[in-house]
């Protein structure tokens, strides 16, 4: 689902995320790029609720990741990667294990913290920020 689209509300980026969870199977991962406040964990919430995940999304700045449970025996990663200094602080998160299983869809906050580690096989989501409400969201 490639696309380019101006969101001009928190809860159009959600219903994005949303409609574009419908669109997975399992094994994907997703990279998300984009400062501070451009949306990223907001689209998650959305996807999140696609998913058909009921929890409430809270971003795991402080802890790195997330597991939620999608249906029995499949996840969800919600990873941020904002507070780490090197790669090897995510050594211990088996990271690598987890992405293309799959029973595991893996969302990363800040993937370019990883680069090295960043699978060629990807989805990357492009998060902009245009003005107070408005994002512009590419889905590549
Ligand atoms: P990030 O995870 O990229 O740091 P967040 O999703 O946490 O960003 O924060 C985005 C903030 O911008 C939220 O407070 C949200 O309500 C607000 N916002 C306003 N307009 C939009 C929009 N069109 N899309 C996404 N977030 C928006
Ligand atoms: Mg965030």
């Amino acid at each position: 689902m490639k696309k380019k689209i101006v969101t001009t509300s928190f809860q159009e980026t959600q219903q994005l995320g949303e409609t574009f969870a419908k669109t997975l199977q399992g094994g994907e991962v997703l990279a998300l790029h984009g400062d501070l406040g451009s949306g990223k964990t907001t689209f998650v919430q959305g996807l999140a609720k696609g998913l058909g995940i009921e929890q409430k999304i809270i971003s795991p700045t402080f802890i790195i990741m997330r597991t939620y449970q999608r249906r029995k025996e499949k996840y969800f990663y919600h990873v941020d990667l904002y507070r780490i200094e090197s790669e090897h602080d995510v050594e211990g998160l088996g990271l690598l294990e987890l992405m293309h299983d799959s029973n595991n869809i893996v969302v990363l906050e800040w993937p370019e913290k990883i680069a090295n580690f960043l699978p060629e096989k990807r989805i990357d989501v492009i998060f902009e920020y245009l003005s107070d409400d408005k994002r512009t969201i590419e889905i590549k």
